[in-house]
């Protein structure tokens, strides 16, 4: 049995999706800039498709930009606003600890330009204060970017407060929803966001196609010099196949939102009520506040890649940390975050799940991993000096 429970890394790409590239891959081929009818249908197809993720947003079709993913819309909204920002003699930016590599990197960058960042910590329970970003915003503050939902520990962060803050003091705010988009409802308006960076691949749409909303009015400047593609903001000839593939997997998505959180949520909850028992085991992040796909999971005296390996040979693709940072021997930068010690934040695994999924896989699971969680602790020299010296708890952390 292969059991793909790696969803939040990546998603196999629907019928639906494949279908809608298919007619881009094969008829509808046009230049979507050509004058003749093959470029005007092809055009009409990459304005449906505007036109469909506008409204599964809540957004007008003339705020929404294509671009190659969620790190380029990342990368856009920020150094734009920083661009403006220091125009206007602000060069102050809050974010927090936890962001996606995307965000951070790019910030990174600002900073070396002479932009103080504020990285905002997050709690315990892998959420945002806020009343932490109302205490850091300034008077030269030029953006607040939070993230919609993490991609490691999967909370939701309280987006529609932050954007009420934010709009009242007309600072622009962006967000990375790419782990909230097409899982849980996002509306725009309702939220009050300015810029949102959202990504196909994450919803059963195809890899290397992403949109950056831009709220009407806000400040947009040129991310590709080129062609008039995209207002003359992003120049290149859009990626029509991906693009009506994205469309399609987000409007499937939305329209089947509801009884998709319902089933995701009952193999979540069965997933970690069924891991809970194993001694020694810590459910990362708050339980309600949660995309509905996601189980992060640490357990002490285990290596987060050996369980992994374990899992992969059973069968079962999982994740420690986040598909950028694994590869790497450093424990996950969101897990350290929510206050995990280094040892404990190492035995970390994170098992995100889709509407795709079966209770079946989620009895398997459950099956083969208390198991390897046992032998791998039989090898641990770890785990034996962390028995002897009583350093066990064999608690689990508290839900609220
Ligand atoms: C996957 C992901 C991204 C990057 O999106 P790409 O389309 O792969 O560039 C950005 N932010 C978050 C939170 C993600 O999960």
């Amino acid at each position: 049995m292969e059991i793909y429970f790696d969803n939040a890394a990546t998603t196999p790409v629907s019928q639906t999706a494949r279908d809608a590239m298919m007619v881009a891959l094969t008829e509808e081929y046009g230049n979507p800039s050509s004058l003749h009818h093959k470029g005007r249908t092809a055009n009409e197809r990459l304005e449906e498709a505007r036109a469909s993720i506008a409204k599964d947003l809540n957004a007008d079709p003339g705020e929404i930009y294509f671009t190659s993913g969620g790190s380029e819309a990342d990368n856009w909204a920020i150094t734009q606003a920083a661009e403006l920002g220091a125009r206007r003699g602000k060069k102050h930016i809050i974010s927090t600890v936890f962001e996606h590599h995307a965000v951070l990197h790019t910030l990174k960058k600002l900073q070396k330009q002479g932009f103080e960042v504020t990285l905002l910590p997050v709690h315990e329970d892998g959420l945002v204060r806020v009343e932490e970003v109302k205490a850091a915003l300034r008077e030269d503050t030029a953006l607040v970017t939070i993230m919609y939902a993490n991609n490691e520990v999967g909370t939701i962060q309280p987006i529609p407060e932050i954007g009420a803050l934010c709009r009242a003091r007309r600072i622009p705010f962006h967000t990375d929803a790419v782990q909230a988009v097409g899982h849980i409802p996002v509306d725009v308006k309702a939220d009050q966001i300015d810029y949102l960076s959202l990504s196909g691949h994450k919803f059963h749409g195809p890899k290397g196609v992403g949109v950056l909303y831009c709220r009407r009015g806000m400040y947009l400047t040129n991310f590709i010099e080129g062609g008039a593609q995209e207002r003359g903001k992003r120049g290149g000839t859009e990626a029509l196949p991906n693009i009506m593939g994205m469309a399609a997997a987000l409007h499937e998505s939305v329209e089947h939102m509801d009884e998709n959180i319902k089933k995701v949520t009952a193999l979540r909850n069965k997933l970690i009520e069924g891991l809970r028992p194993i001694p020694a085991s810590y459910v990362n992040g708050d339980l309600n506040h949660r995309v509905p796909g996601n189980v992060s999971m640490c357990f002490e005296g285990v290596e987060g890649e050996s369980l992994l390996l374990r899992l992969d040979l059973a069968g079962i693709c999982g994740s420690s940390g986040s598909a950028c940072t694994s590869g790497s021997l450093e424990p996950s930068h969101v897990l350290l975050s929510i206050g995990l010690p280094v040892e404990v934040a190492h035995g970390s695994l994170r098992l995100s799940l889709s509407e795709w999924n079966t209770e079946a896989e989620v009895d398997e699971v459950l099956k083969q991993l208390p198991e390897i969680v046992y032998s791998l602790r039989q090898m641990s020299p770890v785990w034996e000096d962390m028995l002897a010296e009583g350093k066990v708890r064999n608690v689990v952390m508290e839900e609220n």
